[in-house]
């Protein structure tokens, strides 16, 4: 344990249990059925949980491959090649405790995980500022980060605001959202009276890897993540990812997890509507299957959620609460792209594995697969190529994907000039929109895990937690809590929930 993490330790920052879990034999003593609707993060933990006590389980994933936005699928490129490809780079970061837990099923001591040196942030208008490689815990790694950020000095402090500034340090679950739900972070950002440096390499790399434009999103849910990322928690801003694709590292060995506790997972399978009859929810696919089960649980994106109970009328008499959330939550945040490049000929020998980008107008990260993972490392060893991933993570609605590939592309030969004469053997190109959105004033009406139908449950990361977590921790803490439900309901026992500091450091105990 770092000095840091001792320090932290003594104030509270360290894994606190949200759920002890237990309560019940290791396996249901009789016959349980459930239906996992998604095949992501989400609805996999529920699914590994589940499959571990006994409990009859089917996942039914609509896409060809495991793993929603953490998905991994072959391509083959122009020269006969097969690579894989992702929906996109991934950051596993160290309190993800809960997430973590589920990896271990396949290994348990994470070494598909590996540390990534480093999280540089790019811009254009000043140097490179470095936040991996902070202390872990606070408050060591905020001094720190304050004592060496060229981009706040002491004197900037003084002129700050600190009354506003002072949210940030008292993350509470109930009084920050009672207090600036309402707010934008954009506004709040506005109020801290920062300099523009500040604000651009501290705070809007930040808030932009939510998915969401600080101008459309709650100044309370950019203090919770704050909370989570920065301040509350005692592993830093560092991170681990796998040296594989996300289908090999991952979502096979789950599956062979899952399969090997009596549990299916069907691929290709899109669930059409849900009914209810009499005790029981029939889950219909789009084959003219119906999956008969006592509980179901709904892993899967807003955008989808809210057209999956549209579809299902039955459910505005046994979920009324659930179908009025639905419009809004449904409308997700704005589309991301991910642009994967192949490319003839390597960036320089200094450039890092991952790189936040500043201030440009769509570029939001680059990551070098070659130097990340074996596949594109094994291609650019025998092309003498590279494989560079280019990340927008909220950007304007309505551009094609290839457009929006090479603004990236442009922009990052801005920031790299030897990256701008690279030229580009092959590229794939997305853009999508199924982040779930986190506007001012949504925290009221955010749906939780329960419904208010007897045995629908909810799980992603859009879903609510009393908790700090977000993006893929919570997609995995909805879905063990989703499970954790049935489990209680049919005596089973518990998995346990972690999360980091419950509060800011300055929020005191109330
Ligand atoms: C480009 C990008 C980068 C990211 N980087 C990070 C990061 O660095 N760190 C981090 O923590 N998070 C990151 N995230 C967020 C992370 O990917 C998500 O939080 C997480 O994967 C969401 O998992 P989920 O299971 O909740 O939802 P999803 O992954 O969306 O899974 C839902 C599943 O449901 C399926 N489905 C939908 N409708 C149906 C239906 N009718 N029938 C059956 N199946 C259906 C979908 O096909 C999908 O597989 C990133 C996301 C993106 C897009």
């Amino acid at each position: 344990m770092t000095l840091s993490q001792q320090l932290g330790r003594l104030i509270g920052v360290r894994e606190h249990q949200v759920d002890p879990g237990g309560g019940g034999p290791r396996r249901v003593r009789h016959p349980v059925e459930a239906v996992v609707v998604g095949g992501g993060i989400a609805g996999m933990s529920a699914a590994v949980v589940l499959a571990e006590r006994g409990v009859r389980v089917t996942v039914l994933e609509a896409a060809p491959t495991l793993g929603g936005r953490l998905g991994a699928w072959p391509e083959t490129l122009a020269d006969g090649t097969r690579q894989m490809n992702e929906h996109g780079f991934h950051a596993f970061f160290r309190q993800y405790y809960n997430w973590r837990s589920i990896l271990r099923r396949i290994d348990p001591g994470l070494g598909f995980l590996k540390p990534i040196p480093g999280y540089p942030i790019l811009s254009a208008q000043w140097p490179t500022e470095e936040f991996g490689k902070l202390p872990p815990a606070p408050p060591l790694n905020l001094l720190s980060l304050l004592a060496r950020s060229p981009s706040l000095r002491l004197g900037d402090l003084r002129q700050m605001d600190r009354d506003a500034a002072l949210p940030l340090l008292t993350y509470d679950p109930v009084r920050t959202y009672a207090e600036l739900d309402g707010t934008t972070a954009e506004e709040l950002l506005d109020s801290l009276k920062l300099p523009d440096r500040a604000r651009a390499m501290l705070f809007e790399v930040f808030s932009h890897s939510f998915f969401n434009h600080e101008a459309q999103m709650s100044a309370a849910e950019m203090v919770a993540q704050f909370h989570f990322y920065l301040l509350g928690n005692s592993e830093g801003l560092a991170f681990d990812c796998p040296d594989e694709d996300y289908a090999t590292a991952i979502w096979q060995p789950l599956t062979r997890h899952v399969e090997r506790h009596g549990g299916q997972v069907l691929t290709g399978s899109a669930v059409t509507a849900l009914r209810r009859d009499g005790d029981r929810w029939q889950v219909e696919s789009a084959d003219g299957t119906t999956y008969p089960a006592g509980h179901v649980v709904l892993a899967v994106d807003p955008p989808a959620l809210a057209a999956l109970v549209k579809a299902s009328p039955g459910l505005a008499d046994q979920a009324p609460g659930l179908v009025e959330r639905m419009p809004a939550f449904g409308t997700p945040g704005p589309p991301y792209a991910v642009a994967r490049y192949w490319l003839e000929g390597d960036v320089s020998q200094r450039r890092a594995v991952f790189n936040g980008v500043s201030r440009q107008a769509t570029l939001d990260s680059v990551t070098l697969y070659h130097r990340l993972e074996n596949e594109p490392r094994i291609w650019a060893q025998r092309t003498g190529g590279s494989v560079v991933e280019l990340h927008a993570y909220a950007c304007e609605p309505g551009v094609p994907a290839e457009e929006l590939a090479e603004r990236m592309r442009a922009e990052l030969g801005v920031l790299w000039p030897e990256f701008a004469g690279l030229r580009v053997r092959e590229l794939r190109a997305r853009v999508e929109a199924q982040a779930p959105a986190f506007t001012p004033n949504s925290h009221a009406t955010r749906p939780g895990v329960r419904t208010d139908a007897d045995g629908l449950y909810l799980a992603g990361d859009g879903i609510a937690t009393d908790f700090p977590s977000a993006l893929m921790e919570r997609s995995a803490a909805t879905g063990i809590i989703a499970a954790n439900r049935i489990l209680r309901a049919e005596g089973g026992a518990a998995e346990p929930v972690r999360s980091i500091r419950p509060r800011g450091l300055l929020a005191g105990r109330s």
